[in-house]
């Protein structure tokens, strides 16, 4: 594109914030692009349904941070599904966005091991997850083929597997900031509190793809003594990289700081271009007729045994709502 920068309108950072929202920018004059993602109400509610221990729904938090920063960004129609499966307290969590902004989530963990981790002072992310993958899929429907990506988790937080997803599998440079907070409220009863997360994302997408070299390659199985061979980064990405990690938590999350005010703090010296945000919502696929139907292609056997005081009662794991059959609903023996 040949458009002189003259000709892009240009305005002051908007000061109102948006919360549950995803804001793409790009800054040209050092090759990079990212995103901001923001959510209030939609990520306290998805944390709030399943009251976890705090250090879990922080990790389910960061997890829909990381979510809905990959899934806006596909630009399909469809899911986009993020789950680990590990060894620590917390074996699995599990994201599921759907184009454009729906998100809901859920964790499933070793209580006890999860209080003894808290107790012990070792509940971050790292050590609540331990070892094991990041899967990434993506589901296009049953007529498309589906993608999955995997990463390997090995003791670190979320946001170390995304830089290794990105390097490894996309080669592309990439940075990303998660923060995730209890907000406290004063309220009439007592304080209140709810919770709040963000994150930034930027990705160096120079248009000669020489320039994109990575330097910080694991030299892996080089035989001893071998000096790693080093590589120069590219200086655009050296100044990106080290303005977004001057990213504080507080501002990912402050609900007074808006998307347009952060990106404009990093980049105004480059100059920096927002696009249109989109929005998320916390929101759940379940349906009476999607339960029934999932009970319907169970066994004889196994519908007959969830039969309890005369009815079958499934609760979503997602987000906590029951539905309630008679057995005669879905061909189970009521006896
Ligand atoms: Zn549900």
């Amino acid at each position: 594109m040949n458009t002189p920068e003259s000709a892009i309108p240009s305005r002051a950072p908007s000061a109102t914030p948006t919360d549950d929202s995803v804001m793409p920018f790009e800054v040209a004059k050092l090759d990079l692009r990212g995103r901001v993602v923001r959510l209030g109400p939609a990520v306290d509610q998805i944390l709030e349904s399943h009251a976890y221990p705090p250090p879990v729904a922080k990790l389910l938090g960061e997890a829909v941070v990381l979510t809905v920063m990959l899934g806006s960004a596909l630009k399909i129609n469809g899911r986009f599904i993020l789950q680990t499966q590990t060894g620590g307290p917390v074996r699995m969590l599990v994201v599921d966005f759907t184009a454009p902004g729906k998100v809901r989530a859920c964790a499933r963990f070793d209580k006890q091991r999860v209080v003894q981790a808290i107790a012990a002072g070792e509940a971050s992310a790292g050590a609540l997850l331990g070892h094991g993958h990041l899967a990434m899929t993506i589901d296009q429907g049953p007529d498309m083929s589906r993608y999955q990506g995997l990463v390997a988790l090995e003791g670190g937080s979320l946001e170390d597997a995304a830089h290794e997803y990105f390097r490894r599998s996309e080669q592309i440079p990439t940075r990303v900031r998660i923060a995730v907070a209890e907000e406290l409220l004063q309220a009439k009863g007592g304080a209140s509190h709810r919770w709040r997360a963000g994150g930034i994302m930027l990705q160096f997408l120079p248009k000669a793809p020489e320039r994109a070299r990575l330097a910080d390659f694991d030299p892996g199985d080089a035989p001893e003594g071998m000096q790693p061979h080093t590589v120069e980064e590219d200086d655009a990405w050296v100044e990106g990289r080290s303005l977004v990690s001057t990213v504080e938590d507080i501002e990912l999350i402050d609900p007074a700081l808006s998307s347009e005010r952060l990106v404009y703090r990093l980049f105004h010296e480059p100059g920096v271009r927002v696009f249109r945000s989109s929005d998320v919502r916390a929101e759940c696929s379940c349906s009476r007729e999607t339960v029934e139907a999932m009970l319907k292609s169970f066994s004889q056997d196994d519908r007959d045994h969830m039969v309890e005081d005369g009815k079958i009662s499934v609760t979503c794991e997602f987000c906590s709502a029951n539905y309630t059959f008679a057995p005669d609903e879905v061909g189970a023996k009521s006896s």
